[in-house]
């Protein structure tokens, strides 16, 4: 089963994207986590990236599509991948399409995370992660039970991430509207685009998934 998650920054493509692995034994394929793994690495793709993201920008498409193509390559996306993150422009729906095609795969569905502009800032403002395992938390939302100490694996080191600052949020939205949601009529043609409420909560979005997969 391969799946796209399409939706603005906050919508919780991460969130759902990580209990789709977790259920379904397909790969979570994030591009934005990539990306921040090269910047920590210091890589060229790094190098290249790290001013980009840090405005809200887009990385170019040709850095994101050859690094997809390596990673859909390897041995955990053999039963399926959900990408998160990806595609965010046409030319890269389209290299996608193309690199598809030339492995004999197909995309299953589109799910579009619905949510309202409004909500986002909040939802993106208030995340942070535990800096040794990555689970995900919000000021909010979901705090850890025990104040400072992770639920998962007990660290109590916590990172939040530099583009989740309010004024770079208003550009990743900026990016989002202009650059990805013309790819919603683009999938729609495709006869792949189903829609969840992105606005419910954690567990009802889930359940929304799970009834477009139609399990
Ligand atoms: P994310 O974690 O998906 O919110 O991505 C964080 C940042 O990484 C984005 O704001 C972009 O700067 C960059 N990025 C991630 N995925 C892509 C992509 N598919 N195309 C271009 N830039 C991307």
């Amino acid at each position: 089963m391969n799946l796209i998650l399409l939706g603005p920054p906050g919508a919780g493509k991460g969130t759902q994207a990580k209990r789709l692995e977790e259920r379904h034994g397909i790969a979570q394929i994030s591009t934005g986590d990539m990306l921040r793994a090269e910047v920590k690495s210091g890589s060229e793709i790094g190098r290249q990236a790290k001013a980009i993201m840090e405005q809200g920008g887009l990385v170019p498409d040709a850095i994101i599509t050859a690094m997809l193509a390596n990673r859909v390559s390897q041995p955990d996306c053999a039963r399926g991948f959900i990408l998160d993150g990806f595609p965010r422009t046409t030319p890269q729906a389209e290299a996608l399409d193309v690199m598809l095609k030339e492995k004999g795969l197909q995309l299953d569905q589109v799910i579009e995370l619905k949510v309202d502009d409004a909500a986002l800032v909040e939802r993106i403002a208030g995340r942070f992660t535990c800096a040794q395992c990555g689970a995900g938390y919000h000021d909010s939302f979901k705090p850890t039970t025990r104040p400072g100490i992770c639920d998962a694996c007990g660290s109590t080191e916590f990172v939040r991430r530099a583009d989740d600052k309010a004024e770079t949020v208003a550009a990743r939205l900026e990016a989002y509207h202009r650059q990805t949601a013309p790819l919603l009529p683009y999938y729609d043609a495709q006869g792949k685009l189903r829609q969840v409420d992105g606005m419910a909560s954690m567990d009802e979005v889930a359940r929304q998934i799970e009834a477009v997969l139609g399990r």
